[in-house]
């Protein structure tokens, strides 16, 4: 019976579940909406169920690369539970639990961003590269830090979406996060460019100010990370930097803002040092099995 991975990607707005061993190998996938752990967790768990059976293999761990934040200290007795999240019916479950109870095989645990990070270093992007950053922009946005080819990871995991950022002169909005005035997610996720704008972004144009001010809030957060983490390379991706022209304008803003500061050949080509992800929109379920070989 052949042995492989269940590799889930818990994103706030889907679960997204294969089994796999690496990015060549996937012998089933499936989506199911992320609403409430009743509803959607036992989809995850028959689907998994059902290709084992359907197919005649076997699991020998599970990845979870999900959503948080998340309490990723192995001593806690709470490990592996979504903590604080604005998704009431989801804060404080111990989802690393239900599906270690469920699917009864060892389940391994990082939050999405870290796993699309582990697995663009392995299979993506980042090959090769031992400090890089991984930064996703949509509904949230959120990143993993990658050092000495390891997430970082001290008294929790770093939440690089809520550092602060200064607003752009022209921009009145107040930001849309509930825990700090002007945070990166609050300014630059998805739901702000639409209340600020006050209209469906898909709708506004490539030349409108709307990029200028995205670019600078993340132009702004990459130059925080630089001289903070002093990453070789970012990985920049999720829903709003498919914009047409949005990552050229990213860069342009971090060559302004570093302002010849930091010396490094890194530098040099800003389009080698800040890419899109070369696991596309597979980098979360790809990185849950990545999870699973990082733990063996
Ligand atoms: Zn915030």
């Amino acid at each position: 019976m052949n042995k492989y991975f269940a590799g889930i990607e818990g994103g706030g707005t889907k679960f997204k579940c294969i089994v796999a061993n690496d990015p060549s190998s996937i012998v089933a996938e499936a989506v199911f909406p992320t609403t409430d752990p009743d509803h959607t967790l036992p989809k995850v768990v028959d689907f998994y169920r059902r290709t084992c059976f359907e197919k005649n293999i076997s699991l020998q761990a599970a990845g979870l690369a999900c959503f948080g934040p998340l309490n990723l200290d192995p001593q806690s007795p709470s490990y592996g539970t979504i903590t604080s999240t604005p998704k009431l019916k989801w804060r404080n479950f111990p989802i690393r639990e239900y599906f270690q109870t469920h699917l009864e095989i060892p389940v391994y645990i990082d939050t999405d961003v870290n796993g699309a990070a582990l697995a663009e270093g392995k299979w993506g992007g980042a090959i090769g590269i031992s400090d890089f950053v991984y930064i996703t922009v949509g509904t949230g946005i959120g990143g993993g830090i990658i050092h000495q080819g390891i997430p970082l990871f001290g008294m929790v995991h770093p939440e690089i979406g809520h550092m602060k950022i200064q607003p752009h002169p022209e921009d009145f909005f107040p930001g849309n996060c509930p825990y700090h005035v002007t945070c990166l997610e609050g300014l630059a996720n998805a739901p702000a460019i639409r209340e600020r704008w006050k209209t469906d972004p898909a709708v506004l144009p490539d030349d409108h100010l709307a990029w200028k001010f995205e670019a600078y809030y993340l132009g702004q957060a990459i130059h925080n990370l630089i001289l903070v983490c002093a990453p070789k390379r970012v990985i920049l991706g999720g829903g709003v930097l498919k914009r047409a022209g949005l990552l050229e304008k990213v860069r342009l803003e971090l060559f302004e803002i570093l302002n010849g500061y930091v010396n490094s050949p890194y530098l040099d080509d800003l389009s080698q040092y800040i890419i899109s992800p070369a696991l596309a929109d597979q980098a979360g379920a790809l990185g849950a099995i990545a999870l699973c070989q990082r733990n063996r």
